[in-house]
């Protein structure tokens, strides 16, 4: 698809790291996969990847880490 940011761009498939802030908790996902601007790098995540990324945070935030970094694992 077409870039919404540079308007320029295609996008392709690939993977994204992802830093979500949560309360205390700095989460970072390697590995999500998304589909990402070739012009300006802009990354584009799918809506159930996305609630997968925060479900994550959410566990690990519950587990009392501060620091979470983990590879993002498709759910079952
Ligand atoms: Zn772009």
């Amino acid at each position: 698809m077409k870039c919404v940011i540079c308007k320029y761009g295609e996008t392709v498939e690939g993977f994204a790291t992802v830093t979500l802030e949560c309360g205390g908790l700095t989460q970072v996902v390697k590995k999500v996969p998304a589909r990402v601007c070739q012009n300006c790098g802009e990354q584009y995540i799918d809506d159930t990847v996305a609630g997968e990324l925060f479900s994550i945070a959410d566990a690990a935030a519950k587990s009392g880490a501060e620091v979470d970094v983990r590879h993002y694992l498709k759910a079952a």
